[in-house]
């Protein structure tokens, strides 16, 4: 399945809900929390529907590093200088709570939020 109807983040790849967006290609979107833990906090997502990371499969490996890759790039984009954190919930015990794979890239000056 590419795509999930009853799937927020499909919605949102789809343009059918909203979202600040902070890049967009052909197989990925990134756009922000809407309850940042840190002063910077986006989603980086594939636009593929793939629940969660344990559904990731070895033909999903390039995506993976994309995502992985575009992380230094947005916190440079969004001016975070100081370093950041990346986190991937995976499933019930993970915390996962939208089963749309994404990755969460937090920075900006501490104290946060959350994190
Ligand atoms: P999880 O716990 O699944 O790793 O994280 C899901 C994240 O998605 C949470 O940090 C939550 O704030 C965020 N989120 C949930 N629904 C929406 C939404 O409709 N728009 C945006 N921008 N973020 C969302
Ligand atoms: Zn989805």
């Amino acid at each position: 399945m590419s795509s999930d109807p009853n799937c927020i983040f499909c919605k949102i790849v789809a343009g059918q809900i909203p979202a600040r967006k902070v890049h967009e290609d052909e197989d990925l979107i990134a756009f922000h929390d809407i309850h940042p833990w840190a002063p910077v906090h986006v989603l980086v997502i594939p636009k593929l529907h793939i629940a969660t990371l344990s559904d990731a499969g070895p033909e999903h490996e390039a995506l993976l590093g994309r995502m992985l890759g575009l992380a230094p790039r947005l916190m440079r984009e969004l001016g975070v200088t100081n370093g950041f954190r990346t986190l991937v919930n995976t499933g019930k015990d993970g915390g996962q709570e939208v089963y749309h794979l994404h990755m969460h890239v937090m920075g900006g000056p501490r104290p946060w939020a959350r994190g």
